[in-house]
């Protein structure tokens, strides 16, 4: 990235140029250093970020048609009247959401799944819903063969960046 600050009637704005093309320019300052610091940002931001997450295609529940809940037709008495299928969301996976969906489980259980003995102290793993540390949970008892899965932020975000690029029904969001 190559930035260069102008001023134009007495403010300052920088520009920035990925090789020839101008890739953003920022808004307009009263010094150089606050408009090359709000270009900083944007690259930092902008080019070298990484997904926050990785999302599913969803649509509106087709039961409850998006509204989540349903008073009556009986829903009252059914789990007070929410939706068991879009879990009250009014949101549902579509299939091609449901497809990825499904990808990404089985990509990390074959890349995470792991025993609690394997795991090197401080390592980070999952366990029946919950996040820890190896050697910092005093109140759980694992044996050398239990199933944990392990946790691995970076792990994790190269598996979004395949299933979103193989599947239509996934997209990283930043
Ligand atoms: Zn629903």
């Amino acid at each position: 990235m190559d930035m260069q600050t102008a001023k134009v009637k007495g403010k300052f704005f920088t520009v920035v140029r990925d090789g020839a093309p101008v890739v953003h320019i920022t808004g307009k300052y009263l010094t150089r250093r606050m408009a090359e610091a709000a270009a900083k940002c944007w690259v930092a931001f902008h080019v070298s970020r990484e997904p926050k997450r990785i999302a599913f295609e969803r649509e509106n529940c087709d039961r409850c048609g998006g509204a989540g809940t349903r008073t009556e037709g009986g829903w009252k008495f059914n789990d007070q009247g929410r939706c068991f299928k879009c879990k009250g969301s009014g949101r549902a996976l579509t299939n091609e959401g449901y497809r990825a969906a499904q990808a990404y489980q089985k990509m990390r259980a074959e890349r995470l799944n792991t025993t609690w003995g394997e795991l090197a102290d401080g390592d980070g793993f999952k366990y029946d819903g919950e996040y820890f540390i190896k050697g910092q949970h005093p109140t759980l008892f694992l044996r050398h063969e239990s199933k944990v899965q392990r946790h691995d932020g970076a792990a994790t975000r190269q598996m979004w960046k395949e299933i979103a690029a193989r599947y239509k029904g996934a997209t990283l969001e930043y």
